[in-house]
């Protein structure tokens, strides 16, 4: 049985993109608009050599701005808790939002251990918004460009000692 990670965060943030990287196959949809992901994803990731059962969090897509934060947070929280870590990612060129805050505030509250990722960070530009990240409380973020493949050295550190 591989050990199991969650990818959560907000819509649009990248979690697909970075579950593709590691997959390695398209399994999950990732597309321009905010939250086009219809449902969750699975796959058997491998990332330097470290394998493991890879959960995507989707299914966030609505129009309805009132029912979002509800359904974010009942999947959210299903897949915190059957994984083993999760990676909670946040987007370092749009700075912490209002909904990155809810999640952050959701996860304290789980067993789960939270690895944060700040993605997009590719060049230097991102640097403070990586720093804001901090004060979602839930540790030292790290630098992450699933779209290009940044960031997945300190990414296999930090889930090493816990799968
Ligand atoms: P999700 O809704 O969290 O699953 O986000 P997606 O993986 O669908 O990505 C949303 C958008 O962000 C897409 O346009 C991606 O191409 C883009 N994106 C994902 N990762 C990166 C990254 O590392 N850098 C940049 N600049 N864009 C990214
Ligand atoms: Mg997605």
């Amino acid at each position: 049985n591989l050990p199991v990670v969650a990818i959560v965060g907000r819509p649009n943030v990248g979690k697909s993109t970075l579950f593709n990287r590691l997959v390695g196959k398209k399994l999950a949809l990732v597309d321009d608009r905010p939250g086009v992901t219809r449902d969750r994803r699975e796959g058997d990731a491998s990332l330097i050599g470290l394998e493991f059962r890879i959960i995507d969090t989707a299914g966030f897509e609505t129009d309805d701005a009132e029912t979002l934060p509800g359904r974010m947070r009942a999947q959210t929280q299903a897949a915190v808790r059957e994984s083993d870590v999760a990676l909670f990612m946040v987007d370092a060129r749009a700075g912490v939002t209002p909904l990155d805050e809810q999640v952050a505030n959701w996860l304290r509250g789980e067993d789960t251990p939270i690895i944060l990722v700040a993605n997009k960070a590719e060049g230097k530009a991102t640097e403070s918004s990586v720093m804001e990240a901090y004060s979602l409380g839930l540790g030292d973020p790290i630098p992450l460009s699933a779209e290009h493949g940044e960031g997945l050295v300190d990414l296999f550190e930090a889930l090493r000692p816990h799968i």
